[in-house]
């Protein structure tokens, strides 16, 4: 599953849509943000935001 080496995708499982993790082109309109990996290579960090009004790092399982 890691199709993108350099790309790091975050978003919530369970959501109301299947985020598109193949790209930056998702419907949730991904925040992102460059991180610096050890390597000192930039990678990209997609991060999704869910969009039932849950946050992601809460981590609720209902
Ligand atoms: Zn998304």
């Amino acid at each position: 599953m890691s199709a993108h080496p350099g790309i790091v995708h975050t978003y919530p499982v369970n959501d109301l849509i299947e985020h598109e993790t193949e790209g930056d082109d998702c419907a949730c309109g991904p925040t992102i943000e460059p991180i610096k990996a050890e390597t000192g290579e930039m990678n990209w960090h997609i991060l999704h935001h869910s969009l039932d009004g849950r946050e992601q790092h809460e981590g609720a399982d209902q």
